[in-house]
């Protein structure tokens, strides 16, 4: 018989997900008082078990569980630890079987200390933010926290009346009512955990025009000229991404800006939120905008299936950011590459992109060798074939996860070169930690 174990879902996150079963669908129901950072859920979880399981263990973290049912029933025994919660069905689970698990829970959310500093649920000044990469989601509702692990979501969550919440998916309705407003949001795509995200605040709505998706900004009242200039190039980047990238992966697209200022700006399923501190009103944060934009096709549809690999997000995202300086006819991706190349060679090539240690995930040697790697393969195999292989990643693995060899496989097929040939090319880059010669033009 096999040991009941269960082996980090993910060594860079050894604490979070399970692989004993999956997510199909999570119905989150949320009461929550901004003024008392006050919240009582229930979350209905869809899973199939990959198992047979006579234990449940979910994600979740400093919230308290008030019963379990499973399939209906009021589990056996549930016990909660800081991380995790253990729940005995009334009866084993074969696997390969569908299950329903409901927990009912409450409590202050707070965001989870985390080696990338705090991650989840967080109070602002007046509202929520939710920033949840890469461990945060078990901070706010029950869940199997890997990134692999891409399920549907309905979201209904009620707050005081004064306030804007919103979620990933779209709105499918608001109901005032006297405990507050209740505002109901689904995907229709399947979404990693840590892309699930609630923002709440005093936001105006601002929607822009665009021919590759409907844009919608949620502001400060007293940001809404700024933000209209500083996101109004937003329909453009949208046209050139899905020009270069392929279709856009979700059904609307949403940016918010916070009344806090906030350190670096986020992405979630069909949503991005930056801080005041990123809105000026003279495009200064550009750059930013694209890079998040980027992240719907490179993170949010096609997204890592382990965490080592997030150079499959970031130095994509990191090439978005010069594309888009090249369609606007700033520095070519030529110019930048070779610029940021020789920004490296003053850094400790010490960090091996492909796989760089949980705690260096984000380094930003991952983001510039990441994008560097591609602008290798382009020069390699030209534009035509770069562009194609882009494509294909995007149409073969959309709202699923993605591998580095699922990357090489697919410039392959475009450049009409070996795989071998491909990895020879982005090797240097990912699997190595000294800074190469780029190709020649
Ligand atoms: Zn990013």
């Amino acid at each position: 018989m096999k040991p009941p174990t269960n082996s980090p879902a993910d060594p860079y996150t050894p604490h979070s997900g399970d692989r004993r079963w999956s997510a199909v669908h999570y119905e989150l129901r949320l009461g929550y008082r901004v003024a008392t950072n006050r919240l009582d859920g229930t979350a209905t979880i869809t899973a199939r078990a990959v198992e047979d399981l006579d234990r449940i263990v979910v994600d979740l973290h400093g919230l308290t569980v008030e019963r379990v049912d499973v399939d209906g029933h009021r589990a056996k025994k549930v016990s909660t630890a800081t991380h995790k919660t253990t729940v005995t069905p009334p009866g084993p689970i074969a696997a390969g079987t569908e299950f329903t698990v409901h927990v009912k829970y409450r409590g202050t959310p707070r965001p989870i200390r985390s080696p990338w500093g705090q991650v989840g649920w967080d109070e602002l000044t007046d509202g929520v933010i939710v920033a949840a990469q890469p461990t945060g989601a078990p901070s706010w509702f029950p869940c199997n926290d890997r990134p692999d692990d891409k399920a549907t979501y309905r979201f209904e969550i009620t707050a005081e009346a004064a306030y804007d919440v919103l979620a990933n998916g779209e709105l499918l309705g608001t109901d005032r009512a006297r405990a507050g407003t209740t505002w109901t949001y689904a995907t229709t795509e399947p979404m990693a955990t840590y892309l699930a995200t609630v923002q709440i605040g005093r936001y105006r709505t601002t929607k822009l025009r665009s021919a590759v998706t409907p844009v919608t900004l949620h502001h400060p009242a007293d940001l809404q000229a700024a933000a209209k200039t500083d996101f109004g190039r937003v329909p453009d980047m949208l046209a050139l991404y899905a020009d270069r990238f392929g279709p856009y992966p979700f059904g609307s697209y949403g940016v918010v800006v916070t009344d806090d200022e906030l350190e670096i700006p986020l992405e979630a399923h069909g949503l991005a939120v930056f801080g005041r501190n990123h809105v000026d009103g003279e495009h200064g944060t550009d750059r930013l905008i694209a890079h998040e934009l980027a992240h719907q096709w490179f993170g949010n549809s096609v997204t890592v299936a382990r965490w080592r690999d997030i150079w499959l997000h970031e130095g994509f995202a990191c090439y978005a950011e010069w594309l888009w300086s090249e369609h606007r006819g700033g520095d070519t991706a030529d110019v930048l590459a070779e610029r940021h190349r020789a920004g490296l060679l003053d850094q400790p090539q010490d960090l091996v992109v492909g796989d760089p240690g949980a705690r260096d995930m984000f380094d930003d040697r991952v983001y510039k060798r990441g994008a560097l790697a591609l602008h290798a393969v382009r020069r390699t195999f030209g534009d035509r074939a770069f562009f194609a292989g882009l494509r294909t990643i995007t149409e073969r693995h959309r709202h699923a996860s993605v591998a580095p060899a699922d990357v090489l496989d697919a410039f392959a097929g475009s450049a009409g070169a070996s795989v071998d040939a491909v990895r020879a090319v982005t090797a240097p880059w990912i699997d190595e930690p000294g800074v190469p010669e780029l190709p020649a033009a």
